[in-house]
């Protein structure tokens, strides 16, 4: 069974993809898009030799050798362009899955791709800038909690593809609330367009806990004698600030 946070990353594959799976390690994504019919045959793609052979195991002991390829390379190097209309890249920082992204692109393994659905460990606002910068415009985002971890899932298509939706829109500011915080560029990129419009618990609980992290170093700042800790601290009291009151008129 599928954990909780690649069982959500799998309901962003539209059915019937031409799927690829890119830092797959033990090919779990795409044999349970297989074998649930969500997809007919997948890619799976690693880098290290450890993990592809995991995923080559995986799949040999799931019977799909012959639906899925398991491919040993960098990023989306593993692909022909075209071959593949939907990559998954899940499981590790915001900033690495952008620069696999950056080459991807350069390498025009993008081109003819209609989603990906991301799922950065930490990182999400560098992963949202890229998006943003490369014209992909973000459909969806999901927030979970699953064993003590808060996951984040962000789903893009290339920007024009949706009916109606372009990044100014969604990137554009706007102050919900009596107009008390602007929500503007930097911060919707940090927290998330989507997410900020239909905040659940985990997100609450998430950025209550930064508030938390941010004051334990505005504690330990306060022991410091040095000048620069003065600049820091006052930084640090704005963010919490912005961050309070953004959770506060929150619907
Ligand atoms: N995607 C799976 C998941 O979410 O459960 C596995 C995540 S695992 C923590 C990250 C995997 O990405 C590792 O197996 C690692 O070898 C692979 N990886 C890291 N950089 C990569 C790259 N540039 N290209 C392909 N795979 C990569």
């Amino acid at each position: 069974k599928l954990s909780e946070r690649l069982q959500l990353l799998l309901e962003q594959v539209p059915e019937g993809s031409r799927l690829a799976d890119i830092g797959s390690d033990h090919a779990l994504l795409p044999v349970a898009a297989v074998i649930s019919g969500r997809v007919p045959s997948a890619i799976a793609g690693e880098v290290n030799l450890g993990p592809y052979e995991a995923a080559g195991r995986g799949v040999a002991e799931a019977g799909l050798s012959k639906q899925i390829a398991v491919r040993r390379g960098d990023g989306l190097e593993v692909l022909e362009p075209g071959e593949a209309d939907t990559i998954t890249i899940a499981g590790m920082g915001g900033s690495l899955i952008a620069a696999i992204l950056e080459r991807g692109q350069k390498q025009g393994k993008l081109a003819g791709v209609k989603t990906l659905a991301l799922q950065p460990n930490v990182g999400e606002d560098i992963l949202r800038r890229w998006l943003l910068g490369n014209g992909w415009v973000l459909i969806s985002e999901h927030i979970l909690e699953e064993d003590g971890k808060t996951y984040e899932i962000l789903t893009a298509v290339p920007e024009g593809s949706e009916a109606g939706r372009t990044n100014e829109q969604l990137y554009q500011e706007y102050a919900p609330a009596g107009g008390k915080v602007a929500f503007d560029q930097a911060l919707l990129l940090q927290m998330g367009p989507w997410l900020l419009q239909a905040p659940n618990e985990v997100f609450m609980a998430k950025w209550q806990g930064e508030i938390s992290k941010l004051e334990g170093i505005l504690t330990s700042l306060s022991r410091s004698e040095l000048e620069a800790a003065e600049e820091k601290r006052s930084k640090i009291s704005a963010q919490i600030k912005r961050i309070a009151e953004v959770l506060e008129c929150l619907p």
